[in-house]
């Protein structure tokens, strides 16, 4: 289905405080954005602009509609792709029909944020269908016979697995993908496979920021913040957990000030995702919200430093 923009305007502009980060070695720009947004039954978008543009610094991001679980697709300005999650298996979510009719070949990097099915579940299609260059994970011990099944596939396939933590980092053109949680030797919480979620920033050269935490918890957020407050001023926001409650808190939202939040769940859910505490929050914090339930595939085009959303539906 073809996505419809309604063209809109946007102004923005603002003050930029240029931080030099002491961890890495990257200019880490912070900027103030404002935005303007409508939403209509049938076309919501959004556009902002910060004030660092580089010429053809652009990307873009798919949260595809997977029904409930997380798939998020990065496309860089030179068109090679990175893949967060796969999204559930099943045969119906639409990530291989999505995926095609992007006309993706090769994904440079697949990542797997943590070891629950509704992250990897399609992975086991993806594995095959498509050339990977390399499967990022944490490589959390999960015994799960479907996990072990794609582990083997993956090994079959010969495509390296490559584990990754906090204060890792790789570059794809114009972009950087910074990995904050978990810390090495993960932490121990009463929701381990979440709380170890991986925590991958990714940013342009012109100070766009997405921010995808996985499945992340309260206390693998207090851990992330622990280390990483002052890294993580984003524009993008991948909303924790499918917008349960226990993923979002206001220190994240303080700590991250995104304008504009994605939450991918599915309709109906079992779990009652997203939880009307996390949208009083982002409501309370003025973040617009797009659902993947109720938008289907929302499609972020990011041109140097303003970007614009659009949505299926
Ligand atoms: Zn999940």
């Amino acid at each position: 289905m073809s996505v419809m923009l309604k063209k809109l305007f946007c102004i923005a502009t603002l003050a930029v405080i240029v931080t030099l980060s002491g961890c890495q070695s990257a200019q880490d720009v912070s900027t103030t954005t404002t935005s303007t947004s409508t939403t209509a039954t049938s076309t919501t978008t959004t556009a902002s602009t910060t004030s660092t543009t580089i010429a053809g610094d652009n990307f873009s991001v798919y949260f595809i509609d997977v029904g409930q679980g997380d798939s998020i697709l990065i496309k860089t300005k030179d068109s090679h792709y990175v893949l967060i999650d796969s999204g559930p298996s099943d045969a119906s979510n639409g990530l291989n029909t999505f995926l095609n009719s992007k006309g993706v070949a090769s994904i440079y990097r697949a990542i797997l944020t943590h070891t629950h099915a509704d992250h990897y579940g399609e992975f086991k299609d993806v594995v095959g269908n498509y050339t990977i260059s390399g499967f990022m994970f944490a490589n959390y011990p999960n015994t799960n016979s479907t996990y072990v099944s794609l582990m083997n596939k993956l090994a079959t396939s010969s495509i390296p697995t490559i584990e990754v933590k906090d204060g890792d980092s790789f570059t794809l053109d114009n972009l950087t993908f910074r990995f904050y949680h978990p810390p090495a030797g993960f932490i121990s919480t009463s929701s381990d496979e979440n709380d170890n979620s991986l925590a991958i920033k990714v940013s342009n050269q012109s100070g766009v920021d997405l921010l995808d935490c996985g499945d992340l918890e309260t206390a693998g957020m207090s851990s992330l913040l622990s280390r990483h407050s002052g890294d993580v001023d984003i524009e993008l926001l991948k909303v924790n957990h499918h917008g349960s409650s226990n993923g979002t808190n206001q220190a994240l939202l303080t700590a991250t000030t995104p304008t504009d939040a994605f939450i991918c769940v599915g309709a109906g859910n079992s779990y009652g995702h997203p939880e009307a505490a996390t949208l009083s929050l982002l409501s309370s914090n003025s973040i617009n919200v797009y659902r993947t339930d109720s938008n289907g595939d929302i499609t972020v085009n990011v041109n140097g430093g303003s970007y614009s959303v659009a949505t299926e539906k």
